[in-house]
């Protein structure tokens, strides 16, 4: 039984992943009859006067927690971010022309594959050589003069790794964020493409946010198959379509709860201070508890962690489970243990959770 409101968990899921309670209360007041209008917001027409606002209001938020100017276009598309992975180099990559790849992990290795199938492609750094275990300095980077672009992951959500400043590179800078978009303040102007799936730190699955300046974008081919071109999408305001309109509505939700929250500089703080507590939990616990990932390189989001044995490993994902504390495995890729703690994961489930691992330690140690 938990002792949370509603019976909820402690849900430190990798993706999806937790929503805000506050987010899916106020959902749950609209949900038989949004705003007057007798209907469920995903019972709505996608041209309806009701969603047009939801839809536009959405927009304006991503551009106001960035501090984006009117030089970038906001995109709502489909296919998760993998599909970015390749509709990236489909627009933008020529056969004759290099994209720079900074390899840190997982999902660059995917983004990398697609990618070749367009242009070639210079890994600036490949990450196998420090088993993803750390990001590269600057020095470290072997960046193509005339690349076409250069793509990074802001945060490995597998691997447990993120970056806090960005390469310097004088190529139009791409970064996937999408498992710590709106985490931390950083300069979003410094990117001509921004990509996120929403389902880690935006809202539910369905929709991928993908965010593109005007110089940038004006480079795209023509000749991409209508829904895989950016064209389309930026020409009609990502409704050439039915867009995913209960994942957008969900977003923008949550994005009115950032705003109320302090914005991004109100969950860097949080985020910052639950990742202090948690390494410095580990650090204190050098005998039970290890952190693999370079001290300069780990994640706020994705924490990764191993204890002495495999079967103390099961024990705790399973003991936690039971206490009520949800996805503490590691990614199967990896094994060991993960917490993940996206912006709506508050102090208080990190708290508790590294209390329930005191009482495992004192148990099994
Ligand atoms: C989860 C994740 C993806 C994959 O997202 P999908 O929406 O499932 O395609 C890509 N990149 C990163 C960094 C992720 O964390």
């Amino acid at each position: 039984m938990s002792e949370l409101k509603h019976n909820r968990v402690y849900n430190f899921n990798a993706g999806p992943a937790a929503v805000p309670l506050e987010v899916l209360e106020r959902v749950q007041e609209q949900w038989f009859n949004f705003q007057g209008s007798g209907m469920n917001l995903m019972e709505m027409s996608h041209r309806s006067k009701e969603f047009d606002a939801v839809h536009n209001e959405t927009i304006a938020r991503v551009k106001s927690l960035l501090n984006l100017g009117d030089e970038y276009h906001v995109l709502f598309l489909q296919g998760g971010a993998s599909t970015q992975f390749g509709m990236l180099p489909m627009n933008f990559l020529n056969k004759d022309q290099t994209a720079d790849y900074i390899n840190t992990g997982t999902w660059s290795t995917k983004a990398i594959k697609e990618a070749q199938k367009f242009g070639n492609v210079n890994v600036a750094f490949d990450g196998n050589t420090v088993d993803f275990m750390r990001l590269p300095t600057q020095d470290e980077l072997q960046l193509t003069e005339d690349a076409a672009y250069v793509h990074v992951t802001s945060n490995n959500t597998i691997k447990g790794t993120q970056f806090f400043e960005f390469p310097k590179v004088d190529a139009p800078l791409i970064a996937d964020m999408s498992s710590d978009i709106l985490s931390h303040t950083m300069d979003a102007s410094q990117f001509s493409m921004i990509y996120a799936g929403a389902q880690k730190n935006l809202g539910p699955s369905g929709v991928t946010l993908v965010i593109l300046r005007d110089d940038f974008y004006a480079t795209a081919h023509d000749a991409v198959t209508t829904m895989l071109s950016y064209k389309t999408h930026v020409d009609k305001n990502s409704l050439y379509n039915t867009p995913p309109t209960f994942a957008i509505y969900l977003m923008g939700e949550v994005l009115k709860w950032v705003e109320e929250k302090g914005g991004v500089a109100g969950m860097e703080q949080r985020n910052r201070a639950k990742a202090d507590m948690l390494y410095g939990f580990f650090e204190e616990n050098p005998e039970f508890f290890r952190c693999p990932v370079s001290p300069e390189s780990r994640s706020w989001m994705n924490v990764c962690f191993r204890l002495p044995t495999e079967e103390l490993e099961g024990r705790l994902v399973n003991e936690g489970k039971a206490a009520g504390f949800i996805g503490l495995k590691g990614h199967r890729s990896v094994g060991g243990l993960r917490i993940s703690m996206y912006n709506a994961n508050g102090v208080e489930s990190v708290e508790a959770v590294i209390n329930f691992m005191k009482g495992f330690m004192k148990r099994n140690g």
